[in-house]
């Protein structure tokens, strides 16, 4: 079957956090991709929604995101937020200890770093994503692999980032209802980030589900990038199971990887979107997304 391209990529990364691109950039690389409505949805940080919309006018219709950071049973959980209030009290609120979490989780692993012979890591991360960035591992990974230490992002996590490697550090994000709570105070949509990622079994994932629909979550992404169509069917049906509305998103970072813009981005017929929301309407989405 030929590569399919949604023409909505709600789920996308600048060098506010650990994208690599610029907003700007992003923003037309998504146009010539043929994006019409693309969400920003930077780790724990709304910094590069101004200079994303500044550029998208004429070009696209940017949505403010955000993808925030939550522990359930211990398990990291990522919770996107679409169509937010940014200047609203609650996520400003939420932004702003989560910031002060990551720069202790960054300064820490570039200390470990260090140990692992990189020199001023923290800052050298630090240099290569925006001034103020949210520095997640994907910012670590992508310099390791810059200092010829790792061949791949992903071998930089299994050598270096991952729980129990080397340069590892845990940290008490808050809890999946806390995320909930302010997306949904700050006018936003809770969507429920990537459900296939994440190493739990089918009924763990069932609990997850249902936890997050008990704190008001509204939505799940069934549509990403490298998913198989059985992975996106079984989602599909659990997203119909739980009255959850259907999210897609690339988790684009980084041209040349295996998520790009708009690829692979399906849902299925049966399952109600997220761009029918009430809180979508003013983003005026057309009916069908092809
Ligand atoms: P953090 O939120 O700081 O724990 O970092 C998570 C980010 O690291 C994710 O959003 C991905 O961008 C990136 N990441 C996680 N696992 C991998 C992997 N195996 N290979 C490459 N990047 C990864
Ligand atoms: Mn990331
Ligand atoms: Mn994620
Ligand atoms: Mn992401």
């Amino acid at each position: 079957m030929a590569a399919f391209f949604s023409k909505f990529d709600l789920h996308t990364h600048s060098n506010a956090s650990d994208g690599a691109l610029s907003p700007t950039q992003l923003v037309q690389r998504a146009y010539k991709k043929g994006i019409t409505h693309l969400a920003l949805t930077d780790h724990d940080c709304v910094d590069g929604i101004n200079e994303a919309k500044e550029a998208a006018k004429g070009l696209l219709t940017l949505i403010e995101g955000a993808e925030l950071s939550t522990l359930f049973n211990n398990e990291q959980i990522h919770i996107v937020g679409l169509f937010l209030d940014t200047q609203a009290p609650a996520l400003k609120e939420y932004l702003k200890n989560q910031k002060i979490k990551r720069i202790e989780r960054a300064v820490a692993i570039g200390e470990k770093l260090e140990r692992q012979g990189f020199k001023n890591a923290y800052e050298e991360c630090k240099k290569r994503a925006a001034p103020g960035a949210s520095i997640t591992r994907g910012n670590y990974a992508r310099y390791i692999v810059e200092m010829g230490r790792a061949q791949s992002a992903d071998e930089a996590f299994s050598v270096y980032l991952k729980k129990g490697k080397s340069c590892y550090v845990k940290t008490q994000w808050p809890d999946v209802s806390v995320a909930v709570k302010a997306i949904l105070e700050s006018n936003g949509v809770p969507v429920l980030a990537h459900p296939r990622r994440y190493q739990m079994t089918n009924t763990k994932l069932r609990e997850l589900i249902e936890y997050f629909k008990s704190c008001g979550g509204v939505a799940m992404e069934v549509g990403s990038s490298q998913m198989s169509p059985s992975d996106r069917d079984f989602i599909a049906k659990l997203c119909e199971k739980y009255s959850l509305l259907a999210s897609l998103g690339s988790d684009f970072h980084v041209e040349g990887a295996y998520r790009e813009l708009g690829y692979n981005l399906i849902i299925p017929d049966f399952v109600k979107k997220v761009w029918e929301h009430p809180l979508a309407k003013p983003y005026n989405f057309p009916k069908e997304n092809s």
